[in-house]
């Protein structure tokens, strides 16, 4: 059986360097006296979002950020949920402010995301973060795809005029990780459900993000060799541990570099919530050129 030929690209690695770094400038802000804060709302019981939220909460106090977690019972209504986003726009500790998705049925999630300061929006889920994105402006990008981001800095690898296949269009994943690679001046093909053959794009591809949420969607019959490949995905196995999108053995024999699950792209999600955190508290002080 051929070698797995790829290396890895080590999430756990590239994010303990990158909050050392938030570390020391936190220390630097609070030395100005500001303490830059993260406020996360999480409404309802849903088991995934309480184990993130935690981490995130958790991930704050590791760098010296203030955090506060706000819990609320699922019957919270749309209005209360509006009035409490709003008192933390209005909160000058608070930098970043973070409603857990999903929210029960009855509370518009866009209303709310929409409710949350464009200049508190670490998310980058607001309109006007993706606006911002989308036309090339600063503002806050959304966490997930600039993560990946960040790991192909980590490997020197120089986008221009590389074919960057991205699969998935969400929101918060595959249409913004496509804008990012655009900007840097990719070609950037986006598949979803409806692309007929995925495999013929694929295979076309120098860069590979896999941001679908279900196991095996990329395998080594469908990957260039040498190709970059960064799976996004978190699914459960047969045995029930994570996984991701890619068939990860297969496709790293193929493969020039790989993102493992878990240890890949996970833990750099919550690492750019935390540089985003502290972006935000800079230009508060005045340190950062403002969103
Ligand atoms: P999503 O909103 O469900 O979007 C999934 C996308 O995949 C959709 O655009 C869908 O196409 C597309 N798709 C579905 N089946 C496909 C197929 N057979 N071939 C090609 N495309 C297909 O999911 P998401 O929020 O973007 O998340 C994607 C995955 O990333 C999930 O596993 C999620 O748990 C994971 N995730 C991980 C992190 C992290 O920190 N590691 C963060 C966020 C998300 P249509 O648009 O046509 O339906």
């Amino acid at each position: 059986m051929t070698q797995a030929t790829a290396k890895l690209i080590d999430g756990n690695a590239l994010s303990a360097k990158l909050r050392t770094d938030v570390a020391q400038r936190v220390t630097a802000l609070k030395a100005k006296g500001v303490t830059p804060g993260l406020a996360v709302i999480l409404v309802g019981e849903n088991a995934a979002s309480q184990v993130y939220v935690r981490n995130k909460v958790k991930s704050c106090a590791e760098v010296g950020m203030h955090s506060v977690l706000e819990r609320y019972d699922a019957s919270m209504t749309e209005a209360d949920l509006l009035a409490r986003v709003d008192a933390l726009n209005h909160d000058a500790s608070i930098h970043g402010i973070l409603v857990q998705l999903p929210l029960p049925a009855h509370i518009d999630a866009n209303k709310v995301i929409e409710f949350i300061s464009p200049a508190k929006d670490v998310d980058g889920f607001h309109i006007a973060s993706a606006g911002a994105l989308m036309v090339g402006q600063p503002g806050f990008w959304p966490c997930t795809p600039y993560g990946c981001m960040k790991m192909l800095e980590s490997i020197g690898y120089a986008l221009r005029g590389k074919h960057a296949v991205v699969i998935g269009r969400s929101n918060i994943v595959g249409k913004p990780m496509a804008m990012m690679l655009l900007q840097q001046s990719a070609t950037v093909t986006i598949c979803h459900s409806a692309t007929p053959d995925l495999k013929a794009h694929t295979l076309q591809a120098d860069v590979i993000v896999a941001a679908v949420g279900k196991r095996n969607v990329l395998t080594a019959d469908m990957v260039k060799p040498g190709a970059v490949v960064l799976d996004v995905g978190m699914n459960r196995n047969d045995e029930g541990k994570l996984c991701g999108d890619v068939d990860f053995d297969g496709v790293s024999r193929v493969a020039g570099y790989i993102t493992p699950v878990p240890g890949g792209v996970g833990p750099m999600t919550i690492t750019m919530l935390l540089v985003n955190t502290l972006e935000s508290a800079e230009r508060a002080a005045g340190e950062a050129p403002t969103a």
